[in-house]
């Protein structure tokens, strides 16, 4: 087993990793930024190192200082987290260059799922169900765009091939607009990516955004935790996550997750991971895959008792898979809301001091949150400081469990968005289950309106 981890990230997923790290007997070190030396899992690490000033690039994203860290302490082994060097192949391969685990997938499976053209041809290969679409990079030829279109049928998109978090994608509604439509994407990811290849898809006008969770060991050993709905959405920011998905039997559970956990051993892939689905009309559609732990695991872990982000340090220790496919059970709901430090009115991110910090407790509530009475939240980084994880046996109880966590969350000195889920865990068509990841954005705009 691994005897001690550099974590490399901050807030809350800094300070899950270094839970399940105490839980292991592993020893830490935070590395850390200017602006963080108060973070609480700083404060709780057996170590820690400051790698450079509060701009993420100069700390967060600066691969030597991360590397320089883990040399001056002594680490075996790095934990990326979410965001930041989790997802970034280069850093992966300079990691394990220099002699360290890097707590993720090869080099090579990160690279390729950061192409989405590569990873669509790989997952369609591994028999994973993909959005109709060009099946590669569109070429220059302008008959042949025209054509693939129509065989896909108007609406389509047009996405970049690096693109991420939401950017680099354009719906066309009609023939009209198509080159000119290919055009200015290409040209965009040209200048935002460093990679103008685009490619098209049917554009799905009511889909749900449901993913599995998979555990892939080195030994070929691949297991699902079934899935998560996370479509409640804004600005393709996820508000609202839980698990398992209404409406999604236990044989299309089983059927989408097989395909998955088979597609992981066919590809050799290792550690843990996301398969991203839109879903319409009883059908999934595979868009991407996440190689990393995701900021919505903890529903996962609620309704299977899997701790993924122990799994996930077992995984790189080598180690096979713990857990066989018939070991996970699905019990219960679990639903969890992404408190951000945010303008309720504008969204605008609200950084500051926390003045009073009172947290929810009882039966069914877990609470993973770095922030305490007195911590300033800088201005530098993403907005999320909390995430409060419901569980009840059915969704009905784990909803009920939330209205009153969020009744007893206190959080003064700051604006944050509690508002705006007290809202949502009232909202019919929230508890009837299924909403699409376009009901969010509507509901919000009717409100302005
Ligand atoms: P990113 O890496 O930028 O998150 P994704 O491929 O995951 O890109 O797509 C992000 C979002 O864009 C999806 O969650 C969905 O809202 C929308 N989207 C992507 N592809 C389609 C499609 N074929 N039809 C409808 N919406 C889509």
């Amino acid at each position: 087993m691994i005897d001690k981890i550099l974590i490399a990230n901050r807030g809350e997923i800094a300070l899950r990793i270094l839970r399940a790290c105490r839980e292991l007997d592993i020893k830490t070190v935070a590395a850390h930024s200017e602006a963080d030396r108060d973070l609480k899992h700083v404060r709780l690490a057996d170590e820690s190192v400051c790698i450079g000033p509060a701009s993420s690039v100069d700390s967060y994203l600066n691969i030597p200082a991360v590397i320089s860290a883990a040399e001056v302490t002594d680490a075996v082994a790095i934990h990326p987290g979410y965001g930041f060097l989790s997802e970034n192949a280069d850093f992966a391969e300079r990691v394990e260059e220099c002699g360290f685990i890097f707590i993720g997938p090869r080099p090579e499976t990160i690279r390729m799922m950061g192409d989405k053209v590569a990873a669509i041809k790989a997952m369609k290969e591994a028999g994973v169900p993909c959005v109709p679409g060009s099946d590669g990079p569109l070429g220059t030829d302008e008959k042949t765009n025209i054509e693939i279109a129509q065989r896909i049928g108007y609406p389509i998109i047009i996405k970049a091939a690096g693109g991420g978090g939401g950017r680099g994608m354009r719906v066309v509604h009609s023939e009209a607009a198509l080159l000119n439509a290919i055009a200015m994407t290409k040209a965009e990811a040209g200048a935002a990516f460093n990679n103008d290849v685009v490619y098209m898809e049917k554009y799905l006008d009511n889909p749900r955004h449901i993913e599995i969770q998979v555990l892939s060991d080195e030994h070929g050993k691949a297991v699902h935790l079934g899935e998560r709905d996370c479509s409640m959405q804004r600005r393709h920011q996820k508000v609202i996550e839980e698990a398992p998905a209404p409406g999604i039997t236990e044989e299309m559970r089983k059927r989408i997750g097989e395909r998955c956990a088979r597609a992981c051993e066919d590809i050799g892939y290792r550690g843990v991971g996301t398969f991203e689905f839109l879903y319409q009309d009883g059908e999934f559609y595979f868009i991407e895959m996440n190689t990393r732990v995701q900021v919505e695991h903890p529903v996962t872990e609620m309704v299977t008792g899997i701790d993924i982000v122990k799994e996930q340090i077992r995984i790189a220790s080598g180690e096979g898979l713990g857990v066989q496919q018939s070991d996970v059970i699905m019990r219960g709901h679990a639903i969890e809301c992404r408190i951000n430090a945010e303008d309720p009115n504008n969204f605008m991110p609200s950084p500051g001091t926390i003045t009073a910090y009172h947290t929810p407790g009882g039966p069914g509530i877990r609470v993973d949150s770095h922030i305490y009475d007195g911590y300033t939240v800088p201005p530098y980084y993403d907005s999320m400081i909390a995430k409060l994880i419901t569980y009840g046996d059915s969704r009905q109880a784990a909803m009920a469990r939330m209205r009153i966590a969020l009744s007893e969350l206190v959080i003064e000195g700051i604006k944050t968005n509690t508002a705006l889920h007290q809202e949502l865990l009232r909202d019919a068509a929230f508890a009837a289950g299924g909403t699409n990841i376009h009901y969010l954005e509507k509901k919000l705009a009717e409100k302005e309106a």
